[in-house]
């Protein structure tokens, strides 16, 4: 990136936090509970600080975490379902939670704005450059500069499908690149219909739409419940598709029940090892344009935790800051999976079928957050057929 002088009437900060999401409100949330980090001067800047509800995190943890006030609700069982199977498992040790992004947002926000060091600009950042002793943002009203900026803002917005779908894919043969794509309703039935304890994970007994495709059902209540059509693919539908598809969905499990919509949420996650960017020496890019994404998986939220917390120590420790949150191995599977769902060498309702049929859990959620054993990845991929599997994994080693 080029190098710019510091203008004199350029106000400089210690930090700037470019985009305050998920991963920028996660790193400031570890700023401001980190007594060296806690008073240097920051600049947080998103175009749209006045938040939405635009989206609900799931992810899974054993103990009770830092933002447990905020879990909305929790499961200890998952169902997955496929064509002539269906299989319930308990998540023990794991709990699986779900934390509404607007309750996120606000939490983060209101302890925030306490901090008179932290200041806060609602506008559209154009770029982030390089400067002398830290670097540039330019944004509509000016610029600022920092001795170091974390950047999470893609060229795309991952809740706006229509914004996702301009996005030109990089090549295949480069990098897979799959959209996790998909629509939400929050639905609220006159009955009770749902078994609240139990998360259906994954039921790909929905149009598959030569992608993989499953429907995501999380109750919220015996009345309630988010239903939301998920599909890994290169192609983003038409919303009405999504839409369609839910409304079946349901007809086909509750005939006859009435319900109304309570709430919608749609996304483009990016299912890729493609660099969105790359750090340089002080511009980190963090949460999905950082890599933070499980490329296999979608799953952020975890990482994103593990991310801010990892450069908080650095920054404390006088390190050089990594952004890496995944580990090499288990980013070499991530890679492997991609690679055979882009290319159709297996259908994904098979693939996670034969997973959760023959192992617990708690096992596929290590393997998922890479804190499973080398042994456990032996025992996921014993439940896979080699004659997939191996050639896969050979061509992504002479890929890379
Ligand atoms: C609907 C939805 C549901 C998801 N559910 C899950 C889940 O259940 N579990 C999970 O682990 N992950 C989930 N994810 C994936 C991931 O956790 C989230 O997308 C997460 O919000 C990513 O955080 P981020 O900070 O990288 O991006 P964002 O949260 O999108 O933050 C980027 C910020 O940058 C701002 N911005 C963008 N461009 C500009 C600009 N030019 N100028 C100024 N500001 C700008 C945006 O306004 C935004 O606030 C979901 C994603 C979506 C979209």
């Amino acid at each position: 990136m080029d190098k710019q002088p510091i203008d004199s009437d350029i106000i400089s900060y210690d930090y700037i936090i470019a985009g305050a999401g998920c991963a920028g409100l996660s790193l400031l949330y570890h700023f401001i509970h980190t007594p060296l980090l806690a008073e240097k001067s920051i600049l947080v800047i998103d175009q749209n600080l006045n938040k939405s509800n635009d989206r609900t995190w799931c992810f899974w943890e054993s103990e009770t975490g830092l933002f447990e006030d905020l879990v909305k609700n929790s499961w200890g069982k998952i169902a997955v379902l496929a064509p002539s199977f269906q299989k319930e498992l308990s998540t023990a040790p794991f709990t699986y939670k779900m934390i509404q992004g607007l309750d996120y947002y606000e939490y983060i926000q209101t302890k925030a704005r306490q901090f008179k060091n932290i200041s806060w600009l609602q506008t559209k950042i154009f770029s982030i450059q390089d400067a002398s002793n830290g670097a540039i943002v330019s944004y509509e009203g000016g610029k600022a500069h920092a001795a170091k900026i974390f950047s999470s803002i893609l060229p795309f917005q991952m809740h706006d499908l229509t914004s996702a779908n301009k996005f030109p894919l990089p090549p295949a043969y480069q990098t897979p690149f799959l959209w996790q794509h998909f629509k939400g309703k929050v639905l609220k039935f006159e009955k009770s219909v749902f078994k609240p304890n139990i998360a259906r994970l994954m039921d790909f007994n929905v149009p598959q739409k030569e992608a993989t495709a499953f429907m995501y059902m999380l109750p919220l209540n015996e009345k309630e419940a988010l239903v939301e059509y998920t599909l890994f693919s290169e192609t983003i539908l038409a919303e009405t598709e999504y839409d369609a598809i839910i409304a079946a969905y349901v007809t086909k499990h509750y005939p006859d029940a009435e319900y109304t919509t309570l709430h919608e949420e749609m996304g483009a996650i990016p299912m890729t090892q493609f660099n969105f960017s790359i750090s340089s020496k002080n511009i980190f890019p963090i949460g999905a344009l950082g890599a933070a994404v499980k490329a296999s998986t979608g799953y952020a939220f975890h990482f994103i935790q593990l991310q801010s917390k990892q450069i908080v120590k650095q920054l404390v420790s006088n390190k050089a800051i990594s952004t890496k949150v995944h580990t090499t191995r288990h980013q070499f599977y991530d890679a492997v999976l991609l690679y055979i769902l882009q290319e159709r060498k297996m259908p994904g309702a098979v693939i996670f079928k034969k997973i959760f049929e023959k192992n617990e859990a708690a096992t596929v959620f290590k393997f998922l957050s890479n804190t499973s054993t080398f042994w456990e990845d032996i025992q996921i991929m014993k439940s896979l057929p080699t004659n997939v599997f191996l050639p896969a994994a050979l061509h992504v080693l002479l890929r890379r």
